[in-house]
């Protein structure tokens, strides 16, 4: 069993989605009511999502993987960076963080609105060991207005530029083919499933 360290239910859907293991059963932490929630306070995405791995495991005896991620703008500085999901406030949702990406790139023209996804996958063993690592990112721009309702988080403002659409237009498949997310599960898949495929026939 591999439970995945995220109480974000699309982040979780989305990683079900990508992950394609054969023969193993996926939960998220949702069904462990009485976990503490592990504080996401590392300067970079590898540091939370090893602490998350880790701190989850340790709390429910079991094999986490945890997914760190977050927008990098050019223009400013790289946040959102590890702050993407309370960018707006400790209870902001997406939209009040889309807005707020929005008015402070206000007067930014489009060739400076370049920015990137990244994704630091951490898999921790029950004991709170990390066993694998991986990362993936992707490039992209920010646009003027949100355009598209699929995804989350900054989907609908991520516009890859080669395809002229953004993530909240382009839908899973083609967002697990590009996105952060997508290549980092690329990477881990095959560790993981060795992993998971030993400890299941032992
Ligand atoms: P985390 O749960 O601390 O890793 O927060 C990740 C945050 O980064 C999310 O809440 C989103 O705001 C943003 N984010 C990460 N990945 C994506 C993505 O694939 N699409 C849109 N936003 C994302």
């Amino acid at each position: 069993m591999l439970v995945l360290g995220t109480l974000n239910r699309k982040k979780a859907q989305e990683l079900i989605g990508l992950l394609e293991l054969q023969g193993v059963q996926i939960i998220t932490l949702a069904d462990f009511p009485a976990v503490h929630p592990v504080e996401e306070d590392g300067h970079h995405f590898v540091e939370n999502a090893r602490k998350k791995a880790s701190g989850y495991a340790r709390q429910i005896g079991q094999w986490v993987l945890a997914d760190d991620s977050g927008l990098v703008v050019e223009a400013l500085g790289g946040r959102p960076g590890v702050h993407s999901a309370r960018y707006a406030g400790p209870e902001a949702d997406d939209a009040a963080n889309r807005r707020k990406l929005l008015a402070e790139l206000a007067g930014t023209p489009l060739e400076q609105r370049t920015a990137r996804f990244e994704c630091h996958l951490a898999l921790a063993d029950p004991r709170g060991v990390i066993q694998a690592e991986a990362h993936g990112q992707c490039r992209g721009r920010i646009c003027f207005a949100e355009r598209g309702e699929k995804g989350f988080g900054y989907d609908p403002l991520f516009e890859i530029v080669e395809y002229h659409r953004t993530f909240g237009e382009l839908g899973p498949v083609a967002k697990g083919r590009l996105s952060h997310r997508g290549r980092a599960i690329e990477q881990i898949r095959p560790i993981l499933q060795r992993l998971l495929q030993t400890l299941q026939d032992g």
